[in-house]
């Protein structure tokens, strides 16, 4: 490319800024996590704490019950296990296979 094809100033798109809203939706903020949640259905009493902390908004509800974690957008941060009432999500380290 010479230097009379190369963009100039204002035409190189701004660093570091979000330009369109919802982007990160487009990309699965899951592929990187070290921890997976692992809920334990039968003991949850659906209180509705964790979806209300997860950063990801990515543990569904329905009805009135929580569902099971969108492990595409989980970032395995561990705050729904932190913050869980009944202690019935446990962070698993990701390979961890003793199920
Ligand atoms: S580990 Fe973090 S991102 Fe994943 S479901 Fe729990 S609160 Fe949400
Ligand atoms: S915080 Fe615990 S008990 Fe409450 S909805 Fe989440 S998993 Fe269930």
């Amino acid at each position: 490319m010479s230097e009379s094809q190369k963009k100039g100033y204002k035409e190189i798109p701004i660093g570091g800024m979000i330009t369109k809203a919802g982007s990160s939706a487009e990309f699965k903020t899951g592929d990187w996590k070290s921890f997976t949640p692992v809920w334990e259905k039968e003991k949850c009493i659906h209180c509705m704490i964790c979806p209300a902390y997860c950063p990801e908004d990515c543990i569904p509800k329905k009805d009135g019950k929580r569902l099971e974690t969108d492990f595409d957008m989980c970032k395995g941060c561990g705050i729904c296990a932190e913050v869980c009432p009944v202690k019935c999500i446990e962070m698993k380290e990701q390979g961890d296979s003793d199920e």
